[in-house]
């Protein structure tokens, strides 16, 4: 029994309770989990709430605490819980899902960076330019990493372009990246760090924590895993998924059953696979997104 606080005049008694079970870290005792990519990319996880767990459970467990209090305690074994995480996702019960939060550090470049930052649920502490001097850090990818842009998606492409071409952009690269010399002479001259900074490209690397609910990186994870994210940013919501996914297994595997691996249909896709006429528009987007589905559901 841990002794309870004797209450001053102004201040009430504070409980404290003991377990039921022994608690275990659901990071194992570890100070961060890292993943390095892009040669100085970087995503760590450094914390996690609830970091401690009763042990043989996972920090899936505050999930199924925080709904049974709308749901009521009812039956309280392993596989059931599973089965009210699940029941959770599929029907949009979404707030159980925030009582679990996960802290990052991550390094990567600005341009992955300004597309992260437009997600405005997480709280965010980014590195300073203003106060600190930036480092001598690119994002350059190698050659066969240069992709073409694809006439279909004016947004990217997953092809490679051709070797000439690649290399031509790597010395563009190399180009940008000499500006660091410059940044740093003005920086010897006096020039405030605040505006020597903005003559360096947006291939340079920036840093920040990152602290967001496990509903709000379902929502990150499910846009920047996707295939119409830009390459990179792909990468580090990779890495972000692969860091998650033991702390909490049993909810990441209900967003890849019912999220991340789901197949939204409309009202259209649904009276076309029902009457097996063509998609009642002529909007060639949309056709082509009907068109894509289809090898999907076995068309
Ligand atoms: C493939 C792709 C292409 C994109 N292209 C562009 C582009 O060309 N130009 C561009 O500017 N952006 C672009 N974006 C960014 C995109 O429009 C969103 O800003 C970004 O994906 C964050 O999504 P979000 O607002 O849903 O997320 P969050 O900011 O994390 O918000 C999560 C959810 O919280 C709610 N919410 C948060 N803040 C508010 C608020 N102030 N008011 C109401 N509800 C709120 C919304 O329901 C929102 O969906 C692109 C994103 C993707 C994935």
């Amino acid at each position: 029994m841990t002794p309870t606080m004797p209450p001053t005049k102004t201040e009430h008694v504070i409980k404290r309770i003991e377990p039921e079970a022994p608690l275990i870290d659901v990071m194992g005792g570890s100070a961060r989990w890292e993943i390095s990519l892009h040669k100085h990319g970087l995503v760590a996880l450094v914390d996690v709430m609830p970091r401690m767990a009763p042990q043989g459970q996972t920090a899936d467990f505050a999930i199924v605490q925080a709904a049974r209090v709308s749901y009521g305690a009812g039956t309280k074994k392993v596989h059931e819980d599973r089965g009210l995480i699940r029941y959770l996702m599929r029907h949009r019960h979404t707030t159980p899902f925030e009582m679990v939060e996960f802290k990052f550090h991550v390094a990567m470049p600005i341009f992955v960076a300004r597309q992260w930052i437009r997600h405005r649920t997480a709280n965010v502490n980014e590195y300073s330019a203003r106060y600190s001097i930036v480092p001598d850090r690119f994002y350059r990818p190698t050659v066969e990493e240069v992709r073409k842009q694809s006439k279909g998606n004016r947004q990217g492409g997953t092809e490679p372009v051709d070797d000439a071409s690649a290399q031509e952009f790597l010395t563009y690269l190399e180009r940008a990246e000499k500006h660091y010399h410059d940044y740093e002479h003005l920086l010897e001259k006096g020039v405030t760090r605040e505006l020597a900074r903005i003559g360096l490209p947006v291939s340079v690397f920036t840093q920040w924590y990152w602290k967001c609910d496990l509903h709000n990186i379902f929502h990150f994870l499910s846009l920047r895993l996707d295939d119409h994210a830009q390459q990179e940013i792909r990468d580090y919501a990779r890495a972000m998924f692969q860091l998650i996914r033991p702390i909490c297994p049993v909810a990441c595997e209900a967003f890849e059953d019912y999220r991340l691996h789901g197949i939204h249909l409309s009202r259209l896709e649904i009276e076309t696979i029902k009457t097996g006429q063509p998609l009642a528009t002529d909007n060639k987007r949309e056709n082509a997104e009907w068109e894509a589905k289809k090898p999907r559901l076995g068309l």
